[in-house]
């Protein structure tokens, strides 16, 4: 099959012939339609993510189609469309069975731990328990964020946050997940007031549903701002870039008794952060949720919502590339990437 093939971190993504994959005993074949393009896919290129051994194929948000099935797979058989979460439970611990497959120890993360879906075919272990089937109505190339950004943003909000109609949820940092939970929480009812440094970003923020939006290019005081524009403060804010500055902001964001969600993976420098504990955490009695993924049974009430018609993941999508325009999408994300979510079409290659 063809891939695009991490040989050298930082270094280029040529598309190349590998040995297809093999079908695991309990797994399926999937012959990739779409992949989403993802900020953690740019963590793997520039080696700021210790699961990536090269040389490696990326990819972690696809949608296709079942080509081939083990034979202990009995939920799925050849011609089935697809996604699947990227964070893969084993599917028998103790927590992959109390319905927490992203804390599962012996977790398998597509496109990170093992070969992903920058490629026409992946390899997905313990289908039955991870692969969801999309909805007729949901097309290869919208359903591409489900596994990453849609899932983690619509977990991130109900799951962790709790977020309710009428609220206000600030958004730090409008690109994928940003944009998915602007996306989400506006179909849910909230206000959503979106900050990024990019016009670009923002327009599209307001597009996909935000009441508000603020951008911080030389703002100093963030919190301060977000306070006036939410009067008092937002009840839910979200970190979804994951640096020292956005979660600073987040936790300033917030009125008493507000909750931040950290969606944005920290990397590097950022991954240790100093926490204002006093005057915020103590202060305004604050609480704070990490957010990393959706198992697949956690899936249906989105579906569901987007079977319905109240939101459409197809309005995020701004662009589609081929397998051989990867390097130059991961690139981007270094200076002012395009706003919206870039989705490699395998049609296109
Ligand atoms: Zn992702
Ligand atoms: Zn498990």
């Amino acid at each position: 099959m063809k891939a695009a093939l991490l040989e050298q971190f930082n270094g280029p993504i040529p598309v190349v012939t590998v040995p297809d994959p093999d079908c695991p005993a309990d797994g399926v074949i999937i012959a990739v339609r779409a992949c989403g393009v993802c900020r953690s896919d740019h963590h793997a290129w520039v080696g700021a993510d210790p699961d990536v051994v090269l040389p490696h194929v990326m990819g972690h948000e696809l949608a296709g189609e079942v080509i081939a099935a083990g034979p202990q797979c009995r939920g799925f058989t050849p011609g089935d469309r697809v996604t699947a979460p990227f964070i893969l439970g084993c599917g028998h611990c103790r927590d992959c069975r109390s319905g927490n497959p992203t804390i599962c120890k012996d977790q398998a993360v597509i496109g990170f731990t093992f070969w992903g879906a920058f490629a026409e075919q992946v390899a997905i272990a313990a289908a039955d328990y991870n692969l969801v089937p999309l909805p007729d109505g949901l097309d290869f190339i919208p359903a591409a964020g489900m596994g990453c950004r849609v899932t983690t943003a619509w977990r991130a909000l109900t799951d962790r946050a709790g977020l309710a109609p009428g609220e206000w949820l600030v958004v730090h940092g409008s690109g994928g997940v940003g944009l998915s939970a602007t996306l989400i929480a506006a179909a849910l009812g909230a206000r959503v007031l979106a900050v990024d440094v990019s016009a670009d970003a923002l327009a599209k923020a307001t597009e996909l549903g935000a009441t508000a939006v603020l951008n911080v290019s030389g703002i100093n005081d963030v919190g301060g701002a977000v306070y006036d524009l939410t009067g008092g403060g937002a009840h839910v804010s979200i970190d979804a870039l994951g640096t020292q500055a956005t979660f600073d902001n987040s936790l300033r964001s917030l009125r008493k008794l507000g909750r931040h969600v950290q969606i944005g993976m920290p990397v590097g420098r950022h991954a240790t952060v100093p926490l204002p504990l006093l005057d915020l955490v103590y202060a305004r009695q604050l609480t704070l949720h990490g957010a990393r993924g959706l198992g697949a049974a956690g899936f249906a009430p989105l579906l569901d919502m987007i079977g319905a018609g109240r939101l459409d993941p197809a309005r995020l999508v701004t662009r589609t590339i081929g397998l051989s325009g990867v390097e130059a999408a991961l690139a981007e994300m270094d200076a002012a990437q395009p706003a919206g979510v870039t989705v490699i079409d395998l049609a296109r290659h």
